[in-house]
């Protein structure tokens, strides 16, 4: 739909774009079922093609990407290594397609895989286009690549996030990346626009179920709201809210029912204005305990989760629905 892909785009109008430095932290995560310590790194490279050209109405990483050229980016890569502990895990994002040659050039790929070689596993960002890059990189490195779906309802691709793609495009990558021998990664979207709170928890859920089996990873990214997006400004007008933090709940806990893979999810901006929250007396346990799901994978940690918000959510969910008619 041409028309909302301009509406996306109209927002990036007035951006400037600075020069800035790679965003290098550390954290914990999970291998293997071992919780190990991981490297991440973000790229500043000219961004994802997509947000060029229009772009994910949730989305602003845009605004972290910059125009780098090859010696700017083989810099950034070089400071980033100076921080480098041999971390078991190594994350490499460039808020935009790692496999796109446009932003990271065939050779800094294989440079920083070389860098990082003792790490026992690289996750790498891309989106479906790009996966027969896979080809030429070497099947020695165990590599897990992450590509967003957000959904795996074809109209909320199109006319809530416009991702560019349908499930079906998003499937055949994802079955190539299977064939090449990696890892696959899943972003799964909690509470696109134009959803109610109800649908949206079922959105999320039947998309869970339309990806096992492939995916060896589900990672849920409940929306958070980004400057100078679509989200943003639905938000601002009182036309969205971020999902309740009970609704990431309940998507967790069904999704542990029927997908057999690790599922994680990090809640950006978690209880605060922008991000997924509750009433805010409540939100500091209930993201305590999504945080150690992402550790145990077990659902008994949302069991002693109580609050009286709880439910002020349960009546939501049905009288959206009454509204929707
Ligand atoms: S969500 Fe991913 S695919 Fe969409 S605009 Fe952002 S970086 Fe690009
Ligand atoms: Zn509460």
């Amino acid at each position: 739909m041409k028309e909302f892909e301009e509406v996306v785009k109209n927002f990036k109008k007035e951006i400037v774009k600075k020069v800035k430095k790679p965003r290098i932290w550390k954290e914990k995560d999970v291998l293997d079922g071992k919780v190990v310590n991981a490297f991440v790194l973000i790229l500043r490279t000219k961004g994802c093609f997509w947000a060029k050209e229009s772009g994910c109405s949730m989305c602003g990483y845009y605004r972290e990407t910059y125009d780098a050229g090859y010696e700017e980016i083989k810099k950034q890569i070089d400071e980033a290594y100076m921080q480098y502990e041999g971390e078991e895990i190594v994350k490499i994002f460039t808020s935009g397609s790692f496999l796109d040659e446009r932003e990271v050039p065939k050779e800094l790929r294989d440079y920083i895989f070389k860098k990082f070689s003792k790490a026992k596993k690289i996750i790498v960002e891309t989106r479906p286009e790009f996966v027969d890059a896979l080809e030429e990189i070497s099947s020695e490195i165990r590599l897990e690549v992450a590509m967003g779906l957000e959904s795996a309802n074809n109209k909320v691709l199109e006319y809530s996030i416009n991702k560019g793609f349908t499930f079906e495009e998003w499937r055949k990558s994802a079955e190539k990346v299977i064939s090449y021998g990696r890892e696959l990664k899943v972003y799964i979207l909690i509470k696109p626009p134009f959803l109610t709170e109800k649908d949206a928890i079922k959105d999320a859920i039947r998309s869970a179920e339309k990806v096992k089996g492939i995916a060896t990873t589900i990672s849920f990214n409940p929306v958070s709201i980004h400057g100078k997006t679509l989200v943003e400004y639905l938000w601002k007008k009182g036309l969205y809210s971020p999902p309740w933090l009970w609704s990431v709940v309940e998507v967790l806990k069904e999704t542990r029912k029927i997908y057999d893979g690790y599922i994680k999810c990090d809640v950006i901006a978690g209880g605060k204005e922008r991000g997924s929250h509750n009433c805010g007396k409540c939100d500091k346990d209930v993201l305590k305990a999504i945080k150690n799901f992402n550790f145990t994978q077990n659902v008994k940690e949302f069991d002693n989760l109580k609050c009286a918000c709880q439910e002020e959510w349960k009546d939501l969910l049905e009288i959206e629905e009454f509204f929707k008619g």
